[in-house]
């Protein structure tokens, strides 16, 4: 059966472009005009994937990608944003929202179709590898274990999902609220000030690669190998 994909875009030369190569490429393609109409087909379609404007009228895109990553029945379809050249707030916020990846326009339909391939195919092996190496750090994950130069590190299984979850995508902002979700699970009485607390003693432990653990202000954190601490 064909994969879904839900382009949501207002313009309809483009909404259309998009359209036709996608479903050249085999994918069955549903089209919303505006950010409401995307978010009630994504709940109803359950695409494999929302290809998602930001410039849209009524409900911004962002908004759009926000209440997609706040409902447990779309949280986990993956969002590629289509932002205009140059607007890299845009981008640094749509990944902070929960965005895998971005076009910017003008785009070429071709390199968007092999984004949108490379998202699911990620997407359908995502425990795949069995060790994320960013030299001197080993996460491994057959055997539940992280290593520093080859020394062990005890982590908690709280620490370890934590750490795990965010050095599969170095470098992509988590927000408090996606990390309590997917590591802790929906409970609902735990506070996002928990995920900090966690940190805190994660990056202790990790000692001098510690830092490689961000606070991205006013949304959560990342991993960012090499890079410095950031300043809280
Ligand atoms: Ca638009």
């Amino acid at each position: 059966m064909a994969q879904t994909v839900l382009v949501v875009e207002d313009e309809r030369d483009i909404s259309e472009l998009v359209r036709y190569h996608l479903a050249q490429a085999g994918f069955r393609v549903v089209t919303a005009a505006d950010g409401r109409q995307g978010l009630d087909l994504a709940r109803r379609e359950r695409p494999s994937l929302v290809v998602l404007d930001l410039m849209l009228p009524g409900m911004p895109g962002l908004e759009v990608a926000r209440a997609l990553k706040q409902d447990e029945k779309t949280r986990a379809i993956p969002i590629l944003i289509l932002t205009a050249r140059g607007e890299e707030v845009d981008r640094i916020v749509g990944f902070e929202v929960g965005a895998d990846d971005y076009v910017a326009k003008p785009f070429s339909p071709r390199e968007l179709v092999l984004r949108v391939r490379a998202i699911l195919k990620r997407e359908s092996e995502p425990d795949a590898e069995e060790r994320i190496v960013h030299a001197p750090l080993e996460i491994d994950l057959a055997a539940h274990a992280v290593r520093l130069k080859g020394r062990e590190i005890v982590l908690t299984a709280t620490e370890f999902k934590l750490l795990h979850k965010l050095a599969r995508r170095p470098g992509r902002a988590f927000a408090r609220d996606q990390l309590l979700a997917e590591v802790w699970g929906y409970g609902g009485d735990v506070e996002t000030r928990t995920v900090d607390t966690h940190m805190k003693r994660l990056r202790a432990k990790l000692g001098a690669v510690g830092g490689w653990i961000q606070t991205v202000r006013g949304v959560g954190y990342r991993f960012q190998p090499g890079g410095r601490a950031a300043a809280d």
